[in-house]
Parts: structure tokens; sequence; C-alpha cells
């Protein structure tokens, strides 16, 4: 069970994450975004339906039965509890989660098209491989919540996927990292879409990307 100060100091961790998401300019016009972080295996704080301006105290605690435990959600974030809950069900080592339509990134996911890994900072930051296409479903619907489960199973190491004709969906270890990840994947995205003006981009020289992923490996066992 988590304890108040931990639930606190990861409130905190929610609200610095989303200034980030601001501070680094990954966000789209609408400044939409929802953040979630686990608290144990029955319940996660999720942002109320708001990012900008957001206060530790404004988050919720909902369980991952979609019930909503403490705090308040606008009507439309309760669809989004299930698209949280899915991953951390699937995931038992990730901390945190955050869904963006930042633009570059949503550009793949509307062209469903997988973000290859071509760039140091996806390498880098926990993403040494293509981010992968979910079919799309209404959000927060059935079809879009199983097709999230689909893909977590086949990809087992992914950190993050596209959804269609939606946005992103990106999860690790912490807020932090999260954020971290969600910068680097929409500047990859950013400069795919640039380096197709220069005649496109190109992989990382054979073996590159499976050296770092045996490096994780290393670390992480
Ligand atoms: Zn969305």
């Amino acid at each position: 069970m988590t304890d108040r100060v931990e639930t606190n100091e990861r409130a905190q961790q929610l609200v610095q994450a989303a200034e980030q998401l601001f501070t680094a300019g990954v966000m789209s016009h609408s400044g939409h975004a929802n953040l979630s972080a686990r608290l144990d295996d029955e319940r996660f704080l999720l942002t109320p339906g708001f990012v900008r301006g957001l206060l530790p105290e404004q988050l919720a605690t909902v369980g991952h039965d979609g019930r909503v435990l403490a705090g308040e959600l606008r009507s439309v974030s309760a669809e989004i509890i299930a698209m949280h809950s899915v991953v951390f069900r699937a995931r038992p080592q990730v901390g945190a989660i955050i869904h963006t339509h930042s633009p570059a990134a949503t550009a793949f996911a509307l062209a469903h098209r997988p973000l290859p890994c071509r760039t140091e900072p996806m390498l880098r930051f926990g993403q040494p491989e293509e981010v992968p296409v979910v079919p799309w479903g209404p959000r927060g619907s059935d079809v879009s919540v199983r097709g999230i489960a689909e893909v977590l199973e086949r990809r087992p190491t992914t950190s993050a996927v596209l959804l269609a004709n939606h946005g992103l969906l990106v999860f690790g270890p912490d807020a932090a990292a999260t954020a971290h990840l969600v910068v680097a994947i929409e500047e990859s995205a950013e400069a795919e879409i640039a380096a197709t003006a220069l005649g496109g981009a190109v992989d990382f020289p054979d073996g590159a990307l499976a050296a770092v992923r045996a490096a994780i490996a290393r670390v992480a066992s």
C-alpha cells in the first residue's frame, strides 16, 4: 500500500512532468494530455481532464476497475481510465503513463505509419525500436483497449504506441523518464518528417539497435 507521503511525491512528479511537456513544446495547440502514476496494484493517480496549470491536489485517484476513489474527473476523463489501466495491467514495471496529441507523432498516427527508431534521443531515452500503431477504436472503447493490449503483447519491449487517428501513448518507470521519452519521440517524428525533404531518413548502421537493446537488458538484469 502506498502511503500519503509517497502519493504526494508521485503527484508532484506528475505535475512536474506535465510542465516539462509544455516547456519542451511537445503539446498540441489544445494542450490536451493525460498523465497517470501507479500507486499500487489496484490504484493510480490520474489528471482530472486538464493539465495546464495543474496542481498536485487536483489529481484523482482511480481504481484499475474504473472507479474514481478520490478527487474528481471531468466526464470525458472517465473514458481514458481504461486506456491507462490496460497498460498498468499489462506492464507491472510501468510506473507512469502519458498520453498526448503531440503534433509530429500524431502525424504518424494519422498516417498509420510506425515511427522508426532512427535518432539518438529515441535510442537513449528508452525506445530502441519502432513505435507501433494500434488500430483505431473510439477512445476508451473495448475495441481501442483490446487493440492496445494486443500490441503490448506482440511487442513486449516497446515503451510507446501510436493510437491510429488519435495520438501518442508512452509509458515508463516514472513520470520524469516517461516525459523525456515523449519529448524524444516527438523530436524524432519531427526529424523524420523534415528528412523526407532531403531524400528520407536513413537507418542506423546494422547491429546498432541490437547493441543498445543488449546493453539495456544487461543494466535491467
Ligand atoms: Zn487523446
